[in-house]
C-alpha cells in the first residue's frame, strides 16, 4: 500500500466527479472511493478533499484503518464490498454503514445473528453467471428476497453486481440493464424490509456505462489512484 500525492487525487477525483455530472440523468449518483489498495493516510487525504464514502473488501484492513482514523471515523461512511467470511462478521458488522456483498444465505443468517440493528445491505447478484463469481442467481433473487423477511436485522436497500473483467460494451449494457430490471422488480414488491431503491454497479473500467444504465452508486478504486 502506498501513499499518493494529493494533487494526483484532486485530479482523478475531479475527473470522476466530472463524469458523474456529465452522465447524471437522475438526482444523484454516489461515488464510493474504493480504498483497498491504499493506506489510511491516503484515505485521510481524500477525506480532506471532501470524500466521505469509502469501500473496503477485507475485514482486517477495515478494522485497522478505522483505528488509525478514529478521530474522523464518525464522519466516514464505510461500505464493505468484499467476500465476507462467517467468522469476522461479528467483529465488523456493527462498524459499517452498508454491506454491499450479501451473497449467500449462510451469510444472511450470520449477519442477522450478529447485528445489533438492521444492516443496510445489498444483495449481490451474479448477473453474468460466471462460475467463480459470488452472488445470488438472478432467477432465484425474488425467492431470496421473500425468504429474508425471516431475518429482521437485514434491510435490503439495493442490489450490487460486478461484471466480467473482459466484457465488451454490448455485454456490459445487457448485464447492467438486467440488473436495473431486477432492482425495479424487488422495489415494486413494496416490502418494508426491502425498499431496494439503490443499484450499486460500475467500477473504474465501466462506471460511465453503469451510470447510463441506471446505477445509483458506483465503486471506483484504481481510477482514483493512478
Ligand atoms: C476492487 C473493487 C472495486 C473497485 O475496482 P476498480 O476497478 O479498482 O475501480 C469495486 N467493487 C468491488 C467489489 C471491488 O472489489
Amino acid at each position: 500500500m502506498e501513499t499518493l500525492n494529493t494533487n494526483i487525487f484532486k485530479n482523478n477525483l475531479q475527473k470522476v466527479q466530472n463524469i458523474i455530472n456529465e452522465y447524471k440523468i437522475r438526482d444523484d449518483v454516489k461515488l464510493i472511493a474504493v480504498t483497498k489498495y491504499v493506506d489510511s493516510k491516503t484515505i485521510r487525504e481524500l477525506f480532506h478533499l471532501g470524500v466521505r464514502d469509502f469501500g473496503e473488501n477485507r475485514s482486517q484492513d477495515l478494522l485497522y484503518k478505522q483505528e488509525e482514523l478514529k478521530d474522523i471515523n464518525d464522519e466516514i461512511n464505510w461500505h464493505f464490498i468484499g467476500r465476507l467470511q462467517r467468522r469476522p462478521v461479528k467483529t465488523i458488522i456493527n462498524k459499517i454503514d452498508t454491506l454491499q456483498s450479501l451473497d449467500r444465505m449462510s451469510l444472511v443468517e450470520e449477519v442477522d445473528k450478529r447485528a445489533n440493528h438492521p444492516i443496510s445491505s445489498f444483495l449481490q447478484v451474479n448477473i453474468s453467471g460466471e462460475l467463480q463469481k459470488a452472488g445470488f442467481k438472478p432467477e432465484e433473487l425474488l425467492d431470496i428476497v421473500h425468504e429474508i423477511e425471516k431475518y429482521p436485522n437485514i434491510k435490503v436497500i439495493g442490489l450490487m453486481t460486478m461484471t466480467p473483467y473482459d466484457a465488451n460494451e454490448v455485454e456490459l449494457r445487457k448485464y447492467f440493464s438486467q440488473m436495473k430490471l431486477l432492482q425495479e422488480q424487488v422495489q415494486k414488491l413494496n416490502l418494508p424490509y426491502a425498499p431496494c431503491h439503490e443499484l450499486s454497479m460500475g467500477m473504474s473500467n465501466d462506471f460511465k456505462i453503469a451510470i447510463e444504465e441506471g446505477a445509483t452508486i458506483i465503486r471506483v478504486g484504481s481510477a482514483l489512484f493512478k
